[in-house]
């Protein structure tokens, strides 16, 4: 995936010398225009430790790919390194934190090439590299101009310092030691920086905020994460402490990485986790036909698909042809000359994800990808094959519902999307047309109690099928 590096950097920051430095790929997913990049800079390796640096950035990952939701989704991330040489090994140790008795470790002042430095803000363990401050030291810019110069296309990057003791900070560019927790710290960080999570302890109330896993909602019909609610330790759990307004926040479990690093992603922000994903990168690596690209098609015509599977695998594919389900859960399908009709034919097939991380059935959001092939088939063949290929995000909320339903999608090639509401003996209740980026209220309070079936159609071919409660 492409990240878009703000103009403004290469007008600002033009006049500081661009270094090149080494950079590897340690993890290779695949194409880097079809992946979430990470990009792990080093921070206190003298250039005789780069090939350390290598070591320890792979045992990192290779840790950080063993944790959920990285683990199920390691197929959509690639992991590079950029080996950045300081003149000296380690961090700044000063010995000023407040927070312990100093010297708590021996004092030590390095010449490297990020400042890193523990006992930022006067606390022992906050590594950090903007101690010296943004307009003195610019180590922030310093560190955007190694990413422009030598690998602009991340998506995230991170700093690894070469300390084993423990230390570690967040903000724009997460940063931690190379010690047995370094790993567990970046993924906290990468929480609130590739995820927008929030902490599960009080972060104090300029930081309070409503989030994925943070709310001042305290309704279980109406909290954001109440399809979750009794599974997997999942409640309604007020933030506990004494100071600001901590009393009025609440949040999702009591044993979460955002709460404190010894634990892991809880049920809620795995799930936002995953929707980020699939909002980054589509599960459709690569399709074949691509437009035109069989000259003079002969029978059978093999239609495929080269997906980036989750581990286990959870995509569904439907594959319609001229609005008829044609086949499920295969990553290709061949037709013959008695498939297709005279003149026009369209084979769609829609991509979505039924991992149990997504509360699916009653999901408020959901992701669909679909491809579309337009196969034009006269008296002696197929003339052309054209492709086109969309993603969609659609909402249906609140379900369950007595009265209003909203429906929301956003798409990148359909202004208005169709809506069959259907009732469990088959019969079709109501049929809606929804717009693109807006909110389509509709009134349902005269339905009957139950479970209904929404179909959502694109140009009259079915591209996902969502269960309705009405209550
Ligand atoms: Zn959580």
């Amino acid at each position: 995936m492409k990240h878009i590096l703000p103009i403004v950097l290469f007008f600002s920051f033009q006049w500081l010398s661009a270094q090149v430095f080494d950079v590897e790929t340690i993890k290779n997913s695949g194409n880097n225009d079809k992946r979430i990049n990470l990009v792990i800079l080093s921070e206190g390796y003298q250039a005789s430790e780069l090939a350390q640096f290598k070591t320890d950035a792979i045992n990192f990952t290779n840790a950080m790919f063993n944790q959920s939701p990285f683990k199920e989704y390691t197929n959509y991330f690639n992991v590079h390194i950029i080996k950045v040489p300081s003149n000296e090994s380690g961090a700044d140790h000063p010995g000023t934190a407040t927070d312990v008795t100093e010297p708590a470790s021996p004092i030590l002042n390095v010449d490297t090439y990020f400042n890193a430095t523990y006992d930022s803000y006067g606390k022992h363990r906050l590594l950090y590299y903007e101690i010296d401050g943004f307009s003195s030291n610019n180590t922030q810019a310093k560190i955007m101009d190694v990413l422009a110069t030598n690998f602009p296309t991340y998506d995230q990057a991170l700093i690894l310092v070469n300390s084993s003791e423990y230390g570690g900070s967040g903000g724009m560019f997460p940063m931690a030691y190379r010690g047995f927790w370094g790993n567990k710290v970046i993924m906290h960080e990468l929480g609130h920086s590739l995820f927008n999570l929030k902490d599960e302890y009080y972060p104090g109330d300029i930081l309070a905020a409503e989030a994925i896993n943070m709310t001042q909602e305290t309704d279980p019909i109406s909290i954001r994460w109440k399809n979750w609610l009794g599974v997997n330790g999942v409640g309604i759990y007020q933030y506990t402490c004494t100071t600001g307004n901590c009393a009025d926040w609440y949040k999702p479990h009591q044993n979460c990485i955002m709460e404190s690093i010894d634990k892991s992603f809880c049920s809620v922000c795995k799930e936002g986790m995953v929707e980020k994903i699939h909002s980054l990168i589509s599960p459709i690596n690569s399709y074949t036909p691509i437009s035109n690209s069989i000259t003079s098609p002969t029978f059978p015509v093999d239609f495929q698909l080269n997906l980036i599977n989750p581990i286990p695998n959870t995509l569904k594919s439907t594959w319609t042809l001229n609005a008829s389900n044609f086949a499920n859960d295969v990553d290709n399908i061949s037709l013959t000359e008695s498939d297709l009709n005279t003149g026009a034919n369209t084979l769609t097939v829609a991509i979505t994800d039924a991992t149990t991380l997504l509360k699916v059935d009653n999901h408020d959001a959901f992701h669909v990808y679909t491809v579309t092939w337009d196969i034009d088939n006269s008296a002696l063949g197929i003339k052309d094959i054209t492709s086109n290929i969309a993603n969609y995000n659609i909402a249906m909320y609140p379900n369950p519902t007595n009265t209003f339903l909203n429906f929301k999608f956003e798409s990148d090639v359909d202004n208005t999307l169709k809506v069959d509401i259907i009732g469990l003996d088959g019969k079709r209740i109501k049929t809606i047309t929804i717009s693109n980026f807006q909110t389509n209220q509709v009134d349902i309070s005269d339905f009957s109690t139950g479970i209904y079936l929404t179909n959502f159609y694109s140009k009259n071919i079915l591209i996902a099928s969502k269960k309705l409660v009405k209550n």
